[in-house]
C-alpha cells in the first residue's frame, strides 16, 4: 500500500477512478493518522472489524495487519478493482459491495466467531448519524466504534438535554456509550481536500444506568418525540398513550406541554418502560 498523495493519484488515476461527491468521497493520505486510529482503537488480533467504506483501502490495509478480520462495506463499485490490488496480500478481508443502509449486518456477521467487535471507519459525512443510528438500533452488538466524523457532528454526540444540538442521536449515544474524543484530524490530509475538519471519535459501549424494557419501543419513542423538534410531546406522540405518559412526566414536574429536547435519558427510558409494561 503506497501513502503517498501522489502515489494514491496516479494509482486512482492508472485506474480511471474519479472522485464522487455524492458518496462523500475523501481519502486519508496521511500514514501517521491511519498508525493513531489503529493505537487509539486498541485493535487486537483477537478483534473482528467492520469498515464502513473502505475507499482506496488505506485505513483497510492496517485494520487487516493489526485485526483478526475486516468486514467492509463499500457503495461504489468502481473502487473494486483498486481494492483488490492493494489488499491482495490479506486473507482477512472480505468487501460486500452494498450499500451499507441496507445491509443486513447481524446476518453477515453470523460467518463468522469473534470475541469482540469493533467498528473503525472514516465515515463518509453525508451519512455519518444514519450510519451510527443504523448500529443502534440493529441492535448489533459493537464494543466500541472508533469514526472519524465532520467536527460539528461529532461535538453533537455529548449534547445535553436543553441544547440546541440534543435530538435523537445524543439520547441514543449517551445510553449506549462512553463518548471521548481521540483526536482533531486537519482537512489536509485527504484528497480531495474537504472544507470541514474532523474529529475521530471512541464510542465504547457501556453498561446504562437505567434498564430498558424494549429497546426498540424505546427507539421508536425517542425517535417520534424529536419528530418535529419545535412541537410539544403532546403533538409529536399523539399516537400514543398520552395518559400513561403524562403520568410519567408528572413524577419528574413536567407535563404534555415539554419538548423531546427539554427531556433527559432517564425520563425517555421511564416513559418507554411505562408504556411497555403496559402493552
Ligand atoms: N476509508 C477511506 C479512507 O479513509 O481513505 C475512504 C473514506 S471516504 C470518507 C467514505 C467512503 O465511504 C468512500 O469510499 C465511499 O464510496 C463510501 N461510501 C459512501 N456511502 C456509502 C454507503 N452508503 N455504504 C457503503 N459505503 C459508502
Amino acid at each position: 500500500m503506497k501513502y503517498s498523495p501522489k502515489q494514491m493519484k496516479d494509482q486512482l488515476e492508472a485506474k480511471e477512478f474519479g472522485f464522487k461527491k455524492k458518496f462523500g468521497q475523501n481519502f486519508i493520505v496521511d500514514e501517521n493518522i491511519i498508525n493513531s486510529i489503529i493505537t487509539k482503537a486498541n485493535i487486537t488480533k483477537d478483534s473482528m472489524v467492520i469498515e464502513i467504506g473502505p475507499g482506496a483501502g488505506s485505513l483497510t490495509y492496517k485494520l487487516a495487519t493489526n485485526a483478526k478480520q475486516v468486514l467492509c462495506y463499500e457503495i461504489d463499485t468502481k473502487l473494486q478493482n483498486v481494492l483488490e490490488e492493494n489488499l491482495k496480500e490479506f486473507e482477512n478481508v472480505d468487501i460486500i459491495y452494498q450499500d451499507f443502509l441496507k445491509a443486513d449486518v447481524k446476518k453477515d456477521l453470523a460467518n463468522y466467531q469473534f470475541e469482540t467487535l469493533y467498528v473503525v471507519a472514516n465515515l463518509p459525512y453525508y451519512i455519518t448519524t444514519p450510519i451510527i443510528v443504523k448500529l443502534i438500533e440493529d441492535e448489533i452488538s459493537v464494543d466500541k466504534i472508533v469514526v472519524m466524523v465532520q467536527k460539528e457532528v461529532g461535538d453533537r454526540f455529548k449534547a445535553q438535554p436543553g441544547s440546541k444540538d440534543y435530538g435523537s442521536l445524543s439520547v441514543y449515544l449517551n445510553y449506549f456509550f462512553e463518548i471521548s474524543k481521540l483526536m482533531d484530524v486537519s482537512r489536509n490530509i485527504f484528497i480531495p481536500k474537504p472544507n470541514v475538519d474532523s474529529i475521530v471519535v471512541e464510542l465504547k459501549r457501556k453498561e446504562s444506568t437505567y434498564h430498558l424494557d424494549n429497546a426498540q419501543l424505546f427507539f421508536q419513542l425517542v425517535r417520534d418525540s424529536f419528530k418535529q423538534k419545535r412541537k410539544t410531546l403532546r403533538n409529536n406522540l399523539k399516537q400514543y398513550d398520552l395518559s400513561l405518559i403524562e403520568e410519567v412526566l408528572n413524577k419528574y414536574h413536567y407535563d404534555l406541554s415539554v419538548r423531546a429536547e427539554q427531556l433527559s435519558i432517564e425520563i425517555f427510558v421511564a416513559i418507554a418502560n411505562q408504556l411497555s409494561k403496559k402493552k
